[in-house]
């Protein structure tokens, strides 16, 4: 099997909606809840880490997995909070079906969606990812995002201050970081696979550059005391963000000097990075993905 039929599958394990299961097979998915710190927990069904924060003002989330998540989900909220376990807000990082599947379960039992505007522009329109052969219909209405903003947006919420800030070409070119300044947590979103070579999303204004160019302003903003929530992965320290930067900057590197010595992509690809980073391949994105989305961004 080649590199390239490799990533596709994987994407496709990834990034697609699941369909086709039954009431019984969505019934029996499950939510593993690990609480943070105080009144902050992570929540993780099958896509990207989910964030809560339950308090006395009632629940935000960031982020919100896979469509047939929505019933986990709840029940998880319902058992945490003792109340009906209906957020009042929702931030989505990005546009990714894996990140926002279950907004529309949510937008239609009150909850009020917040992303950045070209969050709210590809998913109320067709998207095409040509990467994975796929086409995104878009999405009905109570899924879309109701507040929308171009760079940043602060919530007051449950005692502290929760700053959603906008990093442009990233991820995508509608990522938000939202950091939680009195826990001190922030969750990156997709701009952080822990311990793995990220999805850089090209076909939807993603940037190999800009986005660690965007890590490294998130690292500058935090502490060693930081809880950090990846977008894929465990919880992680500010030291192993560093380690992950280091590794965005290296390898970026390196892929530059073989490009400028006349290698093509795929003799990168054949060559590897050196065995440094070995492990880091073998998540969603292995090494020749990651050599030609840094190719694509340069
Ligand atoms: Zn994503």
């Amino acid at each position: 099997m080649n590199k390239r039929l490799i990533l596709t599958l994987c994407a496709t394990l990834l990034l697609l909606p699941l369909s086709g299961w039954t009431q019984q097979e969505e019934a029996e998915l499950t939510v593993k809840i690990t609480p943070i710190k105080s009144h902050l927990y992570l929540l993780k069904g099958r896509g990207g880490n989910v964030m809560a924060s339950i308090g006395d003002d009632g629940i935000l989330i960031i982020d919100d997995d896979y469509n047939e998540y929505a019933t986990a989900y709840h029940k998880a909220l319902e058992s945490i909070s003792g109340t009906a376990g209906l957020p009042r807000f929702v931030v989505n990082t990005h546009w990714h079906s894996d990140h926002v599947g279950t907004n529309g379960y949510w937008g239609e039992r009150g909850a009020v969606i917040l992303a950045h505007d070209n969050v709210y522009a590809r998913m109320s329109t067709r998207q095409e990812m040509k990467l994975f052969d796929r086409v995104v219909e878009p999405s009905p209405k109570p899924a879309l995002p109701v507040l929308t903003y171009s760079d940043a947006m602060t919530l007051h919420f449950n005692g502290e201050t929760v700053e959603v800030q906008h990093f442009p070409r990233g991820h995508t070119d509608g990522d938000s970081v939202i950091f939680f300044s009195a826990e001190n947590v922030v969750h990156m979103g997709d701009h952080y696979f822990k311990d793995k070579f990220p999805f850089v999303d090209l076909g939807s204004g993603g940037n190999v550059i800009s986005f660690t160019d965007n890590v490294a302003a998130v690292l500058a903003k935090i502490d060693d005391n930081t809880v950090i929530v990846p977008g894929h992965g465990e919880l992680a320290t500010r030291a192993e963000l560093v380690r992950y930067h280091q590794m965005l900057r290296t390898t970026t590197e390196r892929v530059k000097s073989m490009l400028s010595q006349g290698m093509s992509v795929e003799q990168i690809g054949e060559q590897g990075l050196g065995d440094e980073w070995d492990s880091w391949g073998q998540g969603f994105i292995d090494e020749p993905a990651w050599i030609s989305f840094i190719a694509g961004s340069i």
